[in-house]
């Protein structure tokens, strides 16, 4: 009987214990720049990278209500050369491969809440089915999005001899600058795949930053070629899940787990 009631005891005390860690982990601030990493935002496709309208707007309206403010990666690496200071609370929006839905759904949506995005083109599918235009890309530069590279063909880059690597890197670049967009600076890796030899290649062409897809919140000492990014799949629990992501990559950098600082 004794043994029962210490263990209850024991087993109320874990209870508290792991609520207390839960509420206080939820709630700790970690310093740092979140970068979300989207695809495609329609009621349309149903996929693990198709996030319906309606659910994208619980996440914006969530992050508005939590005091963020959407930077582009300009806004972040002028911050860091010139020693601005960014909104407290800071986030990049990303949109990887430059789905047509970037323009008719995520580029209205982010005007209507003053927010602005980023989005990393394949430079070899635009135009295609499904895809951003040229015309396009050219009035999302003007507006609210920022553009990036997301290289000419989405091949992992990592398992690529070094020639081929400079083919997708430079190739994509000059594309993307001669059909009349500004000066492309920023970069994502398709498949979260990357090398030394990428980085070096990175630098070599005049891109300034690069995300990875670990989770993590991203400082000035953060590697610039190596960004930590918050992957946003469709949810299965609602906003629950957009706060679980966003509390996983806090934990993340808290205890210093696979952070690429330097
Ligand atoms: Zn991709």
């Amino acid at each position: 009987m004794r043994n029962m009631r210490s263990f209850i005891i024991v087993g109320i005390f874990f209870l508290f214990l792991g609520g207390a860690f839960i509420i206080y982990f939820s709630q700790t601030e970690e310093k740092g720049v979140f970068i979300l990493e989207y695809h495609r935002i329609n009621d349309q496709d149903d996929d693990e990278y198709t996030i319906t309208t309606k659910e994208f707007k619980e996440q914006m309206e969530y992050l508005r209500e939590q005091g963020y403010k959407t930077i582009s990666f300009m806004d972040f690496v002028r911050a860091k050369k010139y020693g601005e200071k960014l909104p407290e609370k800071s986030v990049i929006l990303t949109f990887d491969d430059g789905y047509e839905d970037n323009y008719t759904e995520v580029m209205p949506i982010l005007a209507g809440y003053g927010m602005k995005g980023t989005v990393f083109i394949i430079s070899n599918r635009v135009g295609l089915e499904g895809y951003l235009t040229w015309e396009q890309l050219k009035e999302m530069q003007t507006a609210n999005i920022e553009l990036g590279g997301h290289t000419a063909n989405h091949l992992p880059l990592a398992s690529l001899p070094p020639q081929k690597i400079d083919d997708e890197l430079r190739l994509s670049k000059l594309l993307m600058e001669w059909n009349g967009l500004q000066t492309i600076y920023f970069f994502s890796y398709p498949n979260g795949s990357y090398n030394d030899t990428v980085i070096k290649d990175l630098r070599k062409n005049g891109y300034l930053t690069a995300v990875t897809g670990t989770p993590g919140v991203n400082t000035f000492a953060t590697d610039p070629y190596r960004l930590q990014r918050t992957y946003i799949p469709r949810s299965k629990l609602g906003l629950l899940d957009f706060k679980l992501r966003l509390l996983k990559s806090r934990l993340y950098t808290k205890f210093n787990i696979r952070q690429n600082i330097i």
